[in-house]
């Protein structure tokens, strides 16, 4: 790859170097975490939301304020997930109540309805965590598709 540079350690074990950070090259729906941590709802609109819940964690069920043997007895505080972490900041219907649990373990990865079921992924990391089938699902789907695209692509021209 032409923008690294391979540089010996001591231990004799290649270091990958970035070249360059281009950092005007990010994609403009690319969102920091400090950008989607902006997207809050006041603290007496957050209670009216998660009363709306029950004051259960939209994802797994957990109640607030109790302890759950779930998740090592600890107890339970409703936290404001983002249904779509990508999704515009400012968006207030974009939060549902979530565990800190299920708020943590998956930050980025997925979508999710205002049920809080699990909607779609928005990154590649679910699928690096599959089993070898299900990468190869993904991989055969994504080909068809391309092939799709591709033959669309000759009709048009
Ligand atoms: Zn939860």
């Amino acid at each position: 790859m032409a923008w690294l540079n391979m540089k010996k350690s001591k231990s004799d074990s290649p270091v990958i170097v970035p070249k360059t950070l281009e950092v005007d090259k990010f994609s403009p729906e690319f969102k920091t975490n400090s950008q989607l941590k902006n997207a809050r709802l006041n603290a007496k609109d957050f209670e009216a939301l998660k009363q709306a819940y029950d004051n259960c964690c939209a994802t797994c069920g957990a109640q607030e304020g109790e302890t759950s043997s779930r998740y090592g007895n600890t107890i339970i505080k409703l936290q404001q997930g983002h249904m779509d972490p990508h999704k515009d900041g400012n968006d207030m219907k974009n939060i549902i109540p979530q565990c800190q649990y299920c708020n943590r373990a998956y930050l980025q990865d997925f979508t999710f309805d205002e049920k809080g079921r699990v909607h779609a992924i928005t990154s590649v990391e679910p699928v690096k965590r599959a089993n070898e089938t299900v990468q190869d699902k993904v991989y055969n789907w994504l080909k068809s598709k391309e092939k799709n695209n591709e033959a669309e692509k000759q009709k048009t021209n």
